[in-house]
């Protein structure tokens, strides 16, 4: 007995056998009738089907033998199985396969067998469908051709079964499932013919209902879908569309009619041979969960998106194919632009032009690999023409299979307040630096043109500005259209600068016309212009300006008044609102010098006035006696010192108190008034005229001798006798005596000099009167 020879699949028949659960089983009819119809026909001892599993073969059916099943190593069939031919044996004492066989050794044991194989698509061999006999030669030649068409029918059956059972089970496994089988049939009208008994879990509706002549599919579909379901439908059967694919909504049936449950439906077409569609057959998925997961998703990124927006955080998706942008549209209002025309926006044409290098490089790095992210600020222009800061950050999501880069996202971030701070933080101290710097400037020289010359070119550098004006409102003036300049300078243009300069040391005012010029100085508000600013907005006759792309007007502010005007223009950065907060404390200081300039001119002026008050005779204007006999002191001293010539006169009107009685007071007044313009008209600017008291004068003349200012004084009297006074049409005569003498060095005192001045006026009015009295000087 040799061993058991095994066919080269034994491990996957074993496993089929084992599958279609025919071992162990009980009998079957049909093939018991097979048999039964194989031993008659050929007259043999026994006759079996087979089946060899891996240590026994097991009779699924048997005729003319008691055991169920006995052991491979003696089967026969074992070695049909093994090979996949039909065996005939004729006499097996002669066969060295089973000559020392028990069931060939034992009393009546076989002789003749033939075996067909029971063969199962082809190819796993299982068992046999055989007839045994005792005697030799039982079963001639052609018994081997009928027992495999019987044997072929046999497999059939087992093989139908099996496929039975598996579609069952699988009908069984649907059925639980939350697939819903449905065919629809085409004529006389589309109506559904089949639908799975799962319909009244899947769709809520029981199959009995929705079979109904008179209930159509379209009428338990949501009205919004039904339009296009019935659409694709058509298309379907018109032969357009192969398949049909689509989420819709099913009605919830009464009395809950108001809800509904997605379900995703898909069908395609059974056609004749002719290519007529005859039936559709289709599958509806329960999707509510699906549906709503993805419908919820949705709403989350819509959420997200705006939560997003709100921390101006804004999304961008690249197709770097066709070059194409998607971003969130908050972002394109980050920009001043409408959402809706987002698609006409050339980002790459707002881009800072200091910018491209920068994003560029980035960008190449990231889609080469070097870097784990893109990773940028930029700079990106607002409709205003102001710059928005942005930092993006994104990554490559997508490749195609060449390791093209296809798609990248990513987020954008408005940056701009962050960016300004750490620019103006920067800036803030420098302005500090320049108010410390310029108030110190003031405080030193009081002079204002230094501190704009200073200031402006340092305040237009901080804005990155190419144009500055600084003027002030004139003081003691109700205008608001005129300007003093304190400065103006336009950058790189030297010669128009020192033209402007020339003119402002003359003391440069202007007209001020336009809008926005006006609008600072009148309601005390900055105005940002970020466009181009025309000359009917702002102008400054008879000044000529560049012409100015942007600019930034501020009004400069002592206390709650406005007091002048500071005008950026031409900014490469264009103006922001963080400029007005930086350039704050130097608008404060410019109108507060502008104000300390004008109270320091002010109280000069009140000084200068001080001190005229407190020198002057009220009367004439003359020197009065204390400032003359001040006068008298330095030239004596000057005289003690340097020996230089000095002379003085003594002056008193005559019979003065007649033209008082005759004329009046107050014509005696301007006879005074009179006498003393004469004086100063007569004499020279180095001569001081004092008025002693009353109608009492005296002239003190420096560098003179006495023959010298005996001349003048006799020149003095002979105009003031020739010369009437006019007063209320009567015509005053005056005349004067005088007494004229020099200062000696003999003189030990002021007294002795003056002395001897009066002493030679008694002698004129003694002689006469309208006449001088010189003193000689001795030999
Ligand atoms: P004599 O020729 O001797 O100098 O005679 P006189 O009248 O000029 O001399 P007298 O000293 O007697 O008179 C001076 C007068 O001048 C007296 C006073 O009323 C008058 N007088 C003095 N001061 C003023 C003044 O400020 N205005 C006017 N209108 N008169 C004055
Ligand atoms: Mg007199
Ligand atoms: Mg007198």
């Amino acid at each position: 007995m040799g061993s058991v020879p095994l066919p080269d699949n034994e491990t996957e028949r074993l496993q089929l056998l084992h599958e279609l659960d025919l071992l162990d089983s009980g009998s079957d009819e049909l093939l018991d009738r097979i048999t039964r119809l194989v031993k008659e026909l050929f007259a043999a001892d026994i006759a079996l089907i087979s089946l060899v599993d891996e240590h026994r073969q097991w009779f699924k059916s048997k005729v003319g033998f008691a055991e169920q099943e006995t052991p491979r190593n003696i089967s026969f069939c074992t070695h049909v199985v093994a090979s996949g031919e039909t065996l005939l044996v004729d006499d097996a004492t002669q066969d060295p396969r089973f000559v020392d066989n028990p069931v060939v050794t034992a009393e009546n044991g076989i002789r003749s067998y033939v075996g067909a194989p029971l063969t199962l698509y082809d190819e796993y061999h299982l068992g046999t469908l055989c007839v045994i006999s005792s005697k030799t030669n039982h079963f001639p030649a052609g018994t081997k051709r009928v027992l495999e068409l019987l044997a072929d029918w046999v497999s059939t059956t087992i093989t139908d079964h099996y496929e039975l059972n598996n579609y069952l089970a699988e009908r069984d496994v649907l059925a639980q499932g939350p697939v819903c089988a449905v065919v629809w049939r085409i004529e006389p009208k589309v109506q559904l013919s089949y639908v799975a008994d799962n319909a009244i879990r899947v769709l809520g509706y029981e199959p009995a209902y929705l079979l109904r002549d008179d209930v159509s599919h379209e009428s338990i579909v949501h009205p919004d879908d039904r339009e296009e379901l019935l659409a694709r439908m058509q298309r379907l059967i018109d032969g357009e569309q192969a398949y049909l694919e689509m989420d819709y909504r099913v009605l919830l049936p009464e009395p809950k009619a108001q809800g509904s449950r997605w379900v995703h439906h898909f069908a395609r077409a059974d056609h004749d041979k002719q290519g007529n569609v005859i039936r559709i057959r289709g599958y509806l998925l329960d999707d509510s969960k699906g549906k709503n997961l993805e419908l919820e998703l949705l709403e989350s990124n819509k959420n997200f998106e705006l939560a997003l927006a709100a921390g101006e955080f804004f999304t961008w998706s690249w197709f770097i194919p066709d070059d194409q942008l998607m971003v969130s549209h908050a972002w394109s209002l980050l920009l001043g632009y409408d959402a809706q025309k987002e698609d006409e926006i050339d980002w790459q044409s707002l881009l800072h032009p200091d910018d491209k290098n920068a994003l560029r490089t980035q960008l190449k790095a990231h889609l080469h690999g070097d870097t784990e992210r893109f990773d940028v600020r930029f700079r990106l222009r607002h409709v205003d023409g102001h710059y928005v800061w942005i930092h993006s950050v994104g990554r490559l999501v997508e490749r195609a299979h060449d390791g093209k880069p296809v798609r990248m996202s990513g987020i954008h971030h408005d940056i701009s307040a962050q960016v300004e701070n750490e620019a103006s933080l920067a800036q803030q101290t420098a302005v500090l630096e320049l108010v410390s710097h310029v108030q110190h400037e003031f405080m030193l020289a009081k002079n204002f043109s230094d501190v704009t010359d200073y200031a402006l070119p340092k305040l237009m550098q901080m804005t990155a500005s190419a144009f500055g004006l600084v003027g002030e409102l004139p003081p003691q003036s109700h205008r608001r259209d005129m300007l003093q300049i304190h400065g103006l300078e336009v950058l790189g243009e030297d010669n128009a600068n020192s033209e402007y300069h020339k003119l402002i040391q003359q003391g440069l005012e202007v007209v001020v016309s336009g809008d926005v010029v006006r609008n600072v100085l009148l309601r005390g508000e900055p105005e940002f212009c970020h466009l181009p600013v025309s000359r009917l907005e702002m102008s400054f006759t008879p000044v000529t300006i560049p012409e100015l792309r942007n600019a930034l007007a501020l009004p400069l502010y002592f206390k709650h008044d406005v007091v002048g005007l500071l005008v950026l223009g031409n900014s490469t950065e264009g103006y922001l609102r963080w400029h007005l907060n930086l350039l704050r404390p130097m608008l404060d200081t410019l109108g507060t010098l502008m104000h300390m300039r004008r109270l320091d001119e002010e109280r000069q002026y009140a000084l200068e006035e001080l001190r005229r008050m407190a020198s002057v005779d009220e009367l004439t204007g003359v020197a009065n006696r204390r400032v003359f006999w001040h006068a008298m002191e330095e030239r004596y001293e000057e005289f003690m010192r340097y020996q230089v010539a000095m002379s003085v006169a003594v002056i008193d009107l005559d019979h003065f108190k007649s033209v008082n009685d005759t004329y009046g007071h107050a014509a005696g007044d301007e006879v005074l008034r009179e006498f003393a313009k004469r004086c100063k008209a007569q004499l020279r600017d180095l001569d001081l005229i004092g008025r002693l008291g009353g109608e009492e004068f005296a002239v003190l003349l420096p560098y003179s001798d006495v023959t010298e200012a005996s001349k003048a004084i006799e020149r003095l009297r002979e105009h003031v006798a020739a010369t009437p006074v006019t007063h209320d049409d009567k015509q005053i005569a005056i005349s004067l005596s005088a007494g004229v003498t020099q200062l000696r060095s003999t003189d030990a005192k002021l007294d002795d000099w003056m002395a001897r001045a009066d002493e030679a006026l008694y002698q004129a009015k003694e002689s006469g009167r309208n006449q001088i009295v010189v003193v000689p000087e001795p030999n």
